[in-house]
């Protein structure tokens, strides 16, 4: 598909939008982060962390416009706590076309973030800032950085240049070097109570009823931007696909290459998270989990069925697996035959139950 400039530039502007909104759970983050902006200084290098979806990107986006804001009381008066969104310098941000603000990120979901992107970000920190009196980087994911780019950054993260903030952004805690999370801050996000979720997406999403807000905030681990964005890109449908398929193969009635060949039209991160958060309700309901607690209680008679022939060890085999390929995608990791994968995951479903 040929995209002109108008619609890349319009996509642009629609994702700064996004990236600019108030994100009302973080506040308080946002609040003692700009405390410790106006006393100590904030440091040289922050790990912003937490899961997908509860709106860390919007937060480095917008930090980094007020680090960088001209605002001439921003560093005098503490009661300064946003950028003014006045300046040639907030303007600059809102157009995408800063000067003294780099972003290091995957050429696409799922790509490794190689050294050469750290050696630009170096050679970008090499500079004096050209408009603002600092320089901004976010890194997003840094689970996708190589061991060469980690080993690049590592001497970024020693060796301050200037005034300079780095952002890096990261999902896992676990998937980040610990010479890399000893050298920088972190911040941790937390996904709103399911209350506070809910509204905010029945605001987002207008024509979508109550229980598809809810199976899609589960299916995103209670991420309301992630949970946002499924249901903009038509994933509930998706979800209907995956349970018909998972119930003709779990009940025999569909060839191994006929599912897997569905599958392989979806991207392979979703797939994993879908099962993986199948397995979850499987596990859950097993061991007496009522309707109401598990991620779609609409399907909760096939689950509690699944449930009763489960064999446990296997599955929880099964949930460690798919939680492991996960977070290899998500870094970048390992070049998978897709549908063998599918196959292999597929037979592992087949045999994690007695009766099937
Ligand atoms: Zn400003």
């Amino acid at each position: 598909m040929a995209i002109d400039e108008d619609q890349l530039a319009q996509q642009g502007r629609d994702t700064r939008q996004r990236l600019l909104q108030d994100i009302p759970w973080n506040r308080d983050l946002w609040h003692d982060l700009i405390e410790r902006y106006h006393g100590a200084g904030l440091p040289h290098a922050s790990l912003l962390l937490g899961n997908e979806g509860v709106g860390k990107r919007s937060f480095a986006f917008r930090l980094a416009k007020f680090l960088l804001c001209q605002s001439a009381d921003k560093k005098q008066q503490v009661s300064v706590t946003t950028p003014c969104d006045r300046c040639h310098s907030c303007q600059l941000m809102d157009a995408g076309s800063h000067p003294d603000y780099f972003i290091c990120d995957q050429e696409a979901k799922g790509k490794q973030i190689k050294v050469d992107a750290v050696r630009q970000l170096n050679e970008f920190f090499s500079k004096t800032p050209q408009i603002s009196s600092c320089q901004v980087v976010q890194i997003y994911p840094i689970e996708a950085l190589n061991i060469n780019a980690s080993n690049a950054l590592l001497k970024t993260l020693e060796e301050p240049s200037g005034e300079s903030y780095l952002l890096l952004i990261a999902e896992r805690l676990g998937s980040v070097l610990p010479t890399i999370r000893s050298r920088t801050q972190r911040i941790s996000f937390h996904p709103p109570n399911s209350q506070t979720a809910l509204a905010w997406l029945a605001q987002r999403i207008e024509n979508a009823s109550p229980e598809d807000l809810s199976l899609a905030l589960k299916q995103c681990s209670g991420g309301p931007l992630k949970a946002e964005a499924w249901l903009r890109q038509g994933l509930l449908p998706q979800d209907g696909v995956y349970v018909g398929l998972m119930q003709k193969w779990l009940a025999g009635q569909q060839q191994l290459q006929d599912v897997s060949k569905v599958l392989s039209k979806y991207e392979l991160l979703d797939t994993i998270n879908w099962w993986s958060g199948l397995s979850l309700d499987i596990i859950k309901m097993s061991m007496g989990a009522s309707a109401q607690q598990i991620s779609r209680p609409s399907q909760a008679q096939w689950i509690e069925q699944l449930a009763a022939s489960a064999i446990k060890v296997k599955l929880l085999t099964l949930q460690k697996k798919l939680q492991e390929i996960a977070g290899q995608v998500v870094a970048g990791q390992g070049s998978f035959n897709s549908s063998l994968l599918l196959e292999t995951l597929l037979l592992d479903w087949q045999q994690s139950f007695s009766s099937m």
